[in-house]
């Protein structure tokens, strides 16, 4: 196996959206609010680092009304993305950026999704263009957002998967949602992907 350094000391050259909570770690209905609390959902870790390696950006946009409901500071958000990007590295990843909303609900802010400043954010730092970049989540409003910025909708069953899956078969969203089990099993799929279209590693 060959590995390119030279496109690997560019950056990434492809990029990818993940929400946060029922993704990469267990969700709670009481919120994550402490680094103790943070738990990766079995095979997110190494999806994350397969991605890595194979030169993906990965970005993780995040709703956080824990703090606007008092529930925790952002001191303690912070500690738990230290956690976070401390498991992630030991398995071989790398987050090139979280952006969180810290707003409740009832604040009616831009960054909650499914509204999209966050994307926007992300889109004029990194100068990546939104369209087609998978986004994956487990909740309609990660869909819906995905939609609006008009990156490529990708619903995982973990988290909250199962329910949002059932309610898009009841109200379906404007656009096809591709489904997979969990992270691992839709990295599985994107990197075979990958594999058949793009230059043959050994050439
Ligand atoms: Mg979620
Ligand atoms: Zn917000």
């Amino acid at each position: 196996m060959t590995v390119n350094l030279a496109s690997m000391s560019q950056g990434p050259t492809r990029w990818i959206i993940l929400d946060r909570d029922g993704v990469i770690n267990i969700d709670s209905p009481d919120h994550i609010l402490s680094p103790d609390a943070w738990k990766p959902i079995p095979g997110s870790l190494g999806a994350i680092a397969e991605l890595t390696q194979r030169g993906y950006g990965i970005i993780v946009i995040t709703n956080q009304s824990a703090i606007g409901r008092g529930l925790m500071t952002g001191h303690d958000l912070a500690a738990i993305h230290e956690r976070m990007h401390e498991w992630i590295e030991r398995a071989g990843g790398r987050l090139e950026a979280v952006y969180h909303c810290p707003h409740a609900p009832w604040e009616n802010c831009a960054c909650r999704k499914p509204n999209t400043a966050l994307f926007h954010q992300f889109s004029k730092q990194f100068a990546v263009p939104l369209a087609r970049l998978p986004a994956v989540g487990d909740a309609r409003r990660d869909l819906e957002a995905a939609i609006a910025v008009g990156a490529q909708p990708v619903l995982v069953l973990t988290g909250q998967g199962r329910r949002t899956k059932m309610d898009l078969e009841r109200h379906p969203l404007s656009h096809p949602v591709e489904i997979h089990a969990d992270l691992a099993a839709f990295v599985r799929v994107l990197l075979g992907n990958a594999m058949r279209t793009g230059p043959l590693p050994e050439s």
